[in-house]
């Protein structure tokens, strides 16, 4: 099997309406110009460290604020594609090195504009372990704080954390 894939696109389904609570939401960070915060999502725990860690600087930092992947991708008509769209940097926490995610943004933001990290560099346990729930939920909250602390770092050393939407 080969172990790379050059550049492909997906064909996705079109879509009609508004997730009306991500409207709102995405209407007032964009009026706030909070930096949006991507994440990789379980069920893989890459994923789910990457998750919980995004969800905690975004918690913890005024200037960052949670946005939803999927409908940034996947419906281009929403406030939250626009939102992120308009952003002139966007923070994704990617599970592990294949960064699955910051791939699509990359292309769809445009590179300069993602501050991409590979959260498993910063904890680097569980390599043989693909579910989740294989470890419990009090560790998993343990490294993920670990991995938000040095994400904080991370920007605050970039001088990420202002509010710069466009
Ligand atoms: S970056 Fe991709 S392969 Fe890695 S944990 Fe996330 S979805 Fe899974």
């Amino acid at each position: 099997m080969d172990a790379y894939t050059p550049d492909f696109s997906l064909e996705v389904q079109g879509v009609k309406g508004f997730c009306p609570a991500g409207e709102t939401y995405a209407k007032q960070q964009i009026a706030k110009k909070t930096i949006p915060v991507l994440s990789c999502e379980g069920p893989c725990i890459r994923g789910e460290i990457a998750r919980l860690a995004a969800n905690l600087i975004a918690q913890e930092v005024p200037a960052l604020a949670r946005a939803c992947h999927a409908e940034t991708f996947f419906v281009p008509h929403s406030a939250m594609a626009e939102w992120v769209k308009g952003a002139k940097k966007s923070v994704m926490v990617d599970g592990c090195f294949l960064k699955c995610h910051g791939r699509v943004l990359r292309n769809l933001v445009g590179n300069e504009n993602v501050i991409h990290i590979d959260a498993l560099p910063l904890y680097r346990k569980y390599t043989d372990v693909f579910l989740m729930d294989d470890v419990p939920e009090e560790e998993r909250k343990v490294i993920a704080r670990q991995v938000a602390d040095k994400i904080i770092a991370k920007l605050q050393q970039e001088a990420s954390l202002e509010p710069t939407a466009a």
